[in-house]
């Protein structure tokens, strides 16, 4: 087995272990395999490993990449995102993990008008109430979702977050059960065509947390595809 496949499976092991922990069904949990800043030769190389879903953080980065992977992988777009960048994303990525705002929510809404179809969406959360992240505050969510809920063009499918980094995933435990709080009390209020179903939550080093949490998509990029040289 080459590297990539065996750091899949060790990878799809210990979440099974962790919903097995908890008293989940594995097959509720998607693995994103996050490959930014990695060539299209390690994301065929993964999709022929048996890995379908990709994420990608820079929209510079994705547009060169795009093209040159020829497996039919289902891409994700999990990076900070510029109104006036939606356009390159428009058709080609399948959800979107960071949406924080109602202009951007308005601005994918319009470009997949454009095309006639719909995108799923996942409402970026700054759970830890960071200066240097972005995402909705919590206490704003609520505001966030019943205004993009009437949008046709994008469906919005749940929550998604980056906490702060620890060593010590243990740390972060609580910024995800806060994130599945918040997704329940979503759920709760009964909004027309609001049905929050996804978690995006857990990378390399705290998945299992975020798993024994709820997450339904994990984001993992070292622990598939090693150390990102450039600065991520
Ligand atoms: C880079 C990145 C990841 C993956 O991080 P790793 O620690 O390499 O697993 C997950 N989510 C987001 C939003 C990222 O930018």
């Amino acid at each position: 087995m080459n590297n990539i496949a065996a750091n899949l499976a060790k990878i799809h092991d210990r979440i099974d272990k962790a919903c097995l922990k908890t008293g989940r069904n594995p097959e509720e949990v998607r693995l994103i395999a996050v490959s930014k800043v990695k060539p299209a030769e390690l994301i065929e190389e993964a999709f022929n490993s048996g890995q379908i879903l990709f994420g990608e953080s820079y929209v510079q980065e994705f547009r060169n990449k795009e093209p040159l992977v020829k497996a039919s992988v289902q891409w994700h777009f999990i990076g900070g995102l510029q109104s006036n960048k939606v356009k390159y994303l428009r058709g080609k990525v399948a959800v979107i993990h960071s949406v924080d705002r109602i202009s951007l929510a308005e601005e994918i809404d319009r470009q997949w008008g454009k095309i006639d179809s719909s995108v799923e969406i996942l409402l970026q959360v700054n759970v830890a109430d960071e200066a240097s992240k972005s995402g909705c505050a919590p206490e704003n969510l609520e505001n966030l979702v019943r205004s993009i809920a009437p949008l046709s063009n994008l469906r919005i499918k749940g929550l998604m977050c980056l906490p702060p980094h620890s060593d010590d995933p243990e740390q972060v435990r609580p910024f995800f059960r806060q994130l599945c709080e918040l997704s329940a009390q979503i759920n709760k209020l009964h909004l027309p065509g609001v049905s929050m179903t996804e978690l995006s939550m857990g990378m390399s080093g705290d998945f299992e947390v975020a798993v024994e949490e709820g997450a339904t998509l994990v984001r993992v990029g070292t622990a598939i595809f090693g150390a990102r040289i450039k600065k991520v």
